[in-house]
């Protein structure tokens, strides 16, 4: 649409103000009329002091009749207020000494503010304080507050907002971007008519509704919000799956044999992720597609099926994963399962000989290597790839939009895109892969394997040390395998080191018959994978580890697991490294170890993790406890972010507008596009994988 320019109607704005708003993210007037209260005050009603309601804001009215600085118990400004009901104490905490003379004796004061019952009876601190005269009136609407910055004032960004809302422009810049049958359908008022209103709320307007943005003017905004990411993540699909990819139909052959020596069969959810796979494959377009499923659900096998499915039809598979530790234990368990079936398999990472690694970089070139497994190493320049039908990514969140992009790119030497394949290590909740992942295809493992004996979480303070001490012993004395997890350190990994090498010794003197390895980040590639090598083999009972061992390990026999400072740890992680445990069919026990006064939020992450197994439920509440932010990793940078809608408390407008934006992209591609460049602008552009 492109009407609104820079700031344009405000030649006379000073560059400090200027600065200010772009600071806000505010270039432009729709950024300014997009700006929209965090909050708003009343200011509409006056109420009488003795009859005010506690526990909400309120306006009150009154003549100071006493003015004092106090001292004790620390030096404040208390002003006793009085009205015809009774009398309120106003106190300032900080204060310039031009107030005492502002709040003299006999001047009349509108406060708005939150009485509560202090030291000096009922009383108001530091609440919002106008001088007035006597029947002067009152705000007509609610008072809007902005969210702002250090130097603009209320005042002045209010003031900016209003000129904007009265030029001429702004009804253009406002124009309807939804067709009449969306705005019927989900009965939507105009958008012209929410932006004017958020500003300028109606005295009719509902406060609770306004605050907790359950006002029709919100819903409407929030849908314009979610359905522009829609569109633009759909977009950004048709695209990609505008591209030719090779045809990868099932054959039946190799996959079959696979199955066939597997010592056990799929589960129905397996067999249906790979079925949807399989047809993906099948089609001349690129497939985009999300596998997930809870830990231990049992990805591996469905995404060796498919780069079987590619190999059986002569083209290359790859499979990228994020440490070293997972793409060595890949390589390890698709060795075993492919090469009876006659598979080549080159493996690539960062810290291979130069040797090892030339060979593997001809094998891929020359199409020697069907299977290629690797870290990151695989994107790099020198590697080129002789027919790369299909990428997959495990622990997708790991890697950044460029890095998966890069590897997609890397392809065939066609104009033929290669399929993807990606995989997350734990849940997504619902309404974020409905809405940060609108542009992939997922697929849901939804059970696990049968025969899993459930785990059980146990919460045991620091000082009882001595009991965990004995479970372990005993654990080991039965011939099963125990993780000792040390505690993260975020700060500092020379600590974290430390601890880890700490923690290993005291547990070699408490347990000098014991077998014990280490693991932790600074150990080479080699080391890591000799000190893994001998855990699963059982010559280790005991594994001491910091969370390197987080993603993908599998040792089955492991059936006890102790996390160390497990408040410091996050859920998705949490339930990652108990997922380690509970792979075989021995029951298992995890016991979380914390120190003791926690703060409130660890003491809800080890409360959910402590009552919940299920990822996808552990996921739902994490995605409440820190918002979609964090939860999204790298995937952040290319997805555009919500301001006003929130995925979880906003998931029927999130339905609405999934189902919407597929019907604007067939039906209104024009108002789509205008609807994509209002929310989005120039963020449109980004490049998505
Ligand atoms: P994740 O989904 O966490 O990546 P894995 O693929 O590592 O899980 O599988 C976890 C374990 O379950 C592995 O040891 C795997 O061999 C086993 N497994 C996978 N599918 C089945 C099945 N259908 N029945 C029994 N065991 C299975
Ligand atoms: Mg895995």
């Amino acid at each position: 649409m492109g009407q609104c320019g820079i700031i344009a109607v405000h030649h006379d704005m000073s560059t400090t103000v200027r600065e200010k708003l772009s600071r806000l993210g505010i270039h432009t007037e729709l950024d300014l009329l997009l700006h929209l209260p965090i909050r708003y005050e009343d200011e509409t009603h006056l109420f009488l002091i003795a009859d005010a309601p506690g526990g909400q804001t309120v306006q009150v009215e009154g003549v100071i009749i006493n003015t004092e600085v106090i001292v004790r118990p620390r030096r404040q400004l208390v002003c006793q207020v009085e009205d015809s009901s009774g009398v309120l104490v106003m106190r300032f905490l900080n204060f310039y000494a031009s107030q005492i003379k502002t709040y003299a004796v006999g001047k009349r004061v509108r406060l708005l503010g939150e009485i509560r019952n202090g030291f000096f009876g009922a009383e108001m601190v530091h609440p919002k304080c106008r001088i007035v005269h006597e029947g002067e009136s009152l705000a007509e609407t609610m008072t809007p507050i902005y969210p702002t910055t250090a130097g603009l004032t209320q005042k002045i960004l209010a003031k900016l907002i209003k000129q904007v809302l009265q030029s001429p422009q702004t009804l253009q810049a406002l124009a309807e971007t939804l067709p009449g049958m969306i705005l019927n359908q989900y009965r939507l008022i105009s958008f012209q008519d929410s932006v004017t209103c958020l500003h300028n709320p109606p005295p009719e307007a509902s406060l609770d509704a306004l605050q907790l943005r359950t006002h029709p003017a919100w819903q409407r905004i929030k849908f314009d919000e979610l359905l522009a990411q829609q569109l633009s993540m759909r977009l950004h699909y048709r695209q990609r799956r505008s591209h030719a990819a090779p045809v990868l139909a099932p054959v039946n052959k190799l996959t079959q044999q696979f199955l066939a020596q597997l010592p056990f069969k799929l589960t129905a959810a397996q067999i249906k992720a790979f079925n949807e796979i399989s047809r993906d494959l099948g089609a001349a377009h690129p497939m985009q597609r999300l596998l997930q499923g809870d830990v231990g659900s049992g990805k591996t096998i469905v995404a060796a099926l498919a780069a079987l499915q590619a190999i059986e039809n002569g083209f290359q598979a790859a499979i990228m994963a994020p440490t070293e530790i997972l793409a060595e234990q890949h390589y390890q368990k698709l060795a075993a399962w492919f090469e009876p079936l006659g598979i080549s398999i080159a493996w690539l990472s960062g810290s291979q000989k130069k040797k090892q690694k030339q060979t593997a970089l001809d094998d891929i070139a020359l199409g020697n290597a069907q299977l290629i497994i690797g870290t990151h190493a695989l994107f790099q320049n020198q590697v080129l790839f002789n027919r790369l039908g299909l990428a997959i990514i495990d622990e997708q969140h790991r890697f950044g939009v460029h890095q998966r992009l890069a590897l997609r790119l890397k392809g065939l030497r066609s104009d033929r895109v290669p399929h993807q394949l990606m995989m997350s290590a734990t849940p997504i909740p619902r309404t974020l892969s409905m809405s940060y992942f609108a542009d992939l295809d997922v697929s849901i493992i939804d059970e696990l394997p049968p025969g899993r004996s459930p785990i059980v979480t146990k919460l045991i303070a620091d000082n009882r040390r001595d009991e965990v001490i004995a479970r372990i012993r005993h654990a080991c004395e039965q011939g099963k395998q125990v993780y000792w997890v040390c505690p993260l350190i975020e700060e500092s990994e020379t600590l974290q080191l430390q601890t880890a090498v700490e923690t290993h010794g005291d547990l070699c003197k408490i347990f000098p018959d014991l077998n014990i390895g280490l693991v932790h980040g600074r150990l080479s590639a080699q080391g890591k994978v000799a000190v893994m090598h001998a855990f699963k083999q059982g010559e280790a009972q005991l594994l001491v580890a910091t969370t390197v061992i987080e993603v993908g390990v599998d040792v089955p026999n492991a059936s006890l697991m102790v996390i160390e400072n497990a408040e410091r740890m996050g859920l998705s992680q949490l339930h990652q490294l108990r997922g380690r445990i509970g792979r075989g069919s021995e029951a298992s026990v995890c016991i979380l170890m914390f120190q003791p006064s926690l703060s409130d939020v660890a003491r809800k992450r080890l409360k959910i993790i402590f009552e919940h197994t299920d990822g996808f439920e552990i996921a739902r509440q994490d995605l409440l406890l820190r918002g979609p932010g964090e939860f999204l990793g790298s995937r952040q940078s290319g997805v555009p972010m919500l301001r006003f809608a929130d995925v979880e408390q906003d998931k029927e407008l999130l339905a609405a507008a999934h189902a919407a934006a597929d019907k604007m992209l067939s039906d209104f591609p024009e108002l789509a596009q205008q609807h994509i460049e209002r929310w989005l602008g120039d963020r449109a552009e980004c490049l998505r994988v």
